[in-house]
């Protein structure tokens, strides 16, 4: 179930404020707060999907691509689309994710460290 008044729900009615970095129909992309690398940027789909599971499932093929679409264009506005970065997303209690909007985290600016570290 969908929690409208997630921390990022908040954000796409900009009742809080975030630091764009690109919006288009489908996406909203913004700094993280607590940033974990370089460069650390949340793109999130701005129809309300709690996770990739209900992503995956109910949203329309438009939504899909332009989610898909998004993120290539953040990586070229962020300029690492050469140097390389990575894409993650946390989903559900194993996965650790902590806000219950889905979003992929794009982490770059530089080397970065092992995939996953328990
Ligand atoms: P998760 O663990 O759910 O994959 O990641 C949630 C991310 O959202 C975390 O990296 C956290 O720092 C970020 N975050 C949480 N609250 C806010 C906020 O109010 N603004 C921004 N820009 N990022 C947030």
């Amino acid at each position: 179930m969908y929690d409208k008044d997630n921390i990022f729900a908040k954000i796409l009615r900009a009742e809080i404020p975030c630091k764009k970095v690109y919006e288009d129909k489908f996406v909203l992309a913004f700094h993280d707060i607590n940033p974990q690398a370089k460069i650390h940027v949340l793109v999130i789909p701005k129809g309300a999907y709690v996770d990739l599971n209900d992503f995956s499932k109910n949203a329309k093929n438009e939504e899909i691509e332009g989610l898909i679409r998004g993120l290539g264009k953040v990586a070229k506005i962020l300029n690492i689309e050469e140097a390389g970065y990575r894409y993650l997303g946390n989903n559900g209690k194993d996965g650790g994710q902590e806000v219950p909007h889905l979003h992929f985290h794009i982490f770059g600016g530089e080397k970065l460290g092992k995939m996953i570290s328990k």
